[in-house]
C-alpha cells in the first residue's frame, strides 16, 4: 500500500519506536512517585521538556504534556473562557477540536476572521479589528490540515502582542514539517506526536504564566494538567521530533525541492485530468499536501477514495474527523466554496520518506480512474 494520508496520522518512525521500547524498560515508575525510580522518570520528562522548549524558544516550565492536540486545544479554549471576557477572533480554518469547544464555551464571544479565497486569513482585517480594541484573544492554526495552506501566524502573533491580546496557535500540522522557531513566542501552542512520526495519544501544550487548567484532580505538571504523564510516549515523541528537527536544520534547500516536486506533480495532474482545481493555490502550502477538487461526478470523493484504495493507495477526503461523513467542510465554506465542493475534495499527504516514484505511481492510478470515470 502506498500511504498518502500522513496528515491524518503519520506512521511511527523507527527512532520513535526504539525510544518507546527503551523508555518502557528504563522508566517503569510513575514520575510523581517518591522513590528513586519515580525521580528517574521525572528527570527523563524534565530533560524532554527542556528539549521541546528549546526547539520552540520558550521556558521549559511553559511546556505541558497532553494526550494530543485535541486535549491541548480544549485546554486553551477553556482558559480563554475563564480568563477573559471580550471577543475572541478565530476563523473557519480551525480544526474541529478548536471550533467546536470554542462555539460551546465562548459562544457569542467568537468573532469570525475573514478568509481569502486561497484559504489564508485576512491579516489587514485582523490588524484593523485589533486597533478597534476590546478583543481578548486571537486564534490561528499554523497550517491547515485539509488544504495544507500556511497561515501568517507570525504576523498575527505580533499584531496580537502589540495589542496586548493573547494569541493561541494550533501547530499540529506545522511541527515536524517546518521549523519551529518563533512558536514559543505565542501564548499557547498545541501539537501532537502522531503527525510527525511519534506515537498516537501524546502531545504538548505551550502555556503562558497564569494558565487556568481545566483538567484537575492531581498535582502533575505543577498542578496545571492532572493525570499520570505518559513517559514512554513523551520520550518517543521527542525522538521523532529530534529526527525532523535535524532534517529541517540540515538541509533548507530540501524543503524548496519538495515544494517544487509537489508543484510539478500538480502540473502533470492538471494536464492529465482536465478540470482538477488545487485548493489553496497559489498561497504557500505544506510541502507534503495536495488538496484537489476533482471534476464533478456523482458521489465523487468516496468513489475516488475507494478506487484508489483498490489500486493500493491510501488517500483521504479531508480531515480525518469528517472523513466518511457527508457534511460540508467549514474550511472550504470559509474559503467561499459552495457547500457541494467538499464532495469533490481528495487530499494527498505524503511523508518525509515518500519517494518521488510513489507520486508517479499515484498519478498513473488517478489517470486510470479518470479514464474509467470518463473524465479524460
Ligand atoms: N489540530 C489539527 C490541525 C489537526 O490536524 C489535528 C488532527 O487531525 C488535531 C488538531 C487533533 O489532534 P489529535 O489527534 O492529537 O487529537
Amino acid at each position: 500500500m502506498q500511504y498518502f494520508d500522513h496528515n491524518a496520522t503519520y506512521p511511527l518512525s523507527p527512532a520513535a519506536r526504539e525510544a518507546w521500547l527503551s523508555a518502557v524498560e528504563r522508566f517503569p515508575a510513575n514520575p510523581s512517585s517518591p522513590h528513586r525510580w519515580g525521580a528517574r522518570s521525572e528527570q527523563a520528562l524534565s530533560e524532554a521538556r527542556a528539549r521541546v522548549a528549546a526547539w520552540l524558544g520558550c521556558p521549559a516550565d511553559a511546556i505541558l504534556w497532553t494526550s494530543g492536540a485535541t486535549e491541548a486545544n480544549n485546554a486553551w479554549v477553556g482558559h480563554l473562557a475563564q480568563a477573559s471576557r471580550g471577543p475572541v477572533l478565530l476563523s473557519g480554518l480551525e480544526h474541529p477540536s478548536v471550533r467546536v469547544p470554542a462555539s460551546r464555551v465562548l459562544g457569542g464571544r467568537c468573532e469570525a476572521m475573514p478568509v481569502l479565497p486561497e484559504g489564508v486569513v485576512a491579516v489587514d482585517w485582523i490588524a484593523r479589528r485589533l486597533r478597534r480594541g476590546d478583543v481578548s484573544a486571537g486564534v490561528l492554526v499554523a497550517a491547515n490540515n485539509e488544504t495544507g495552506v500556511l497561515q501568517p501566524w507570525r504576523e498575527v502573533r505580533d499584531l496580537c502582542r502589540e495589542a496586548g491580546v493573547t494569541f493561541a496557535c494550533d501547530a499540529s500540522q506545522w511541527v515536524g514539517k517546518l521549523p519551529t522557531d518563533g512558536l514559543g513566542h505565542c501564548d499557547f501552542v498545541s501539537a501532537c506526536a502522531h503527525k510527525f512520526g511519534g506515537p498516537v495519544g501524546v502531545g504538548f501544550l505551550r502555556v503562558p504564566d497564569g494558565f487556568l487548567p481545566s483538567l484537575r484532580g492531581g498535582p502533575q505538571e505543577d498542578g496545571r494538567r492532572a493525570g499520570t504523564e505518559n513517559v514512554a510516549g513523551v520520550l518517543s515523541m521527542v525522538a521523532a521530533l529530534e529526527e525532523r528537527q535535524k532534517a529541517l536544520a540540515g538541509d533548507v534547500a530540501a524543503e524548496v525541492d519538495r515544494q517544487a516536486l509537489r508543484d510539478q506533480w500538480i502540473a502533470r495532474l492538471q494536464s492529465e485530468v482536465p478540470g482538477v482545481e488545487i485548493l489553496g493555490s497559489p498561497a504557500p502550502r505544506l510541502w507534503n499536501t495536495v488538496a484537489a477538487l476533482m471534476p464533478p461526478a456523482a458521489d465523487c470523493r468516496r468513489r475516488w477514495v475507494v478506487r484508489l484504495d483498490r489500486l493500493g493507495f491510501a488517500v483521504s477526503t479531508g480531515s480525518a474527523c469528517s472523513s466518511g461523513k457527508e457534511v460540508p467542510s467549514p474550511v472550504l465554506e470559509s474559503m467561499g466554496r459552495p457547500p457541494g465542493a467538499s464532495d469533490r475534495m481528495i487530499r494527498f499527504s505524503s511523508g518525509w520518506e515518500t519517494p518521488p516514484a510513489a507520486w508517479d505511481e499515484l498519478l498513473r492510478a488517478i489517470v486510470q480512474i479518470a479514464s474509467e470515470f470518463g473524465l479524460r
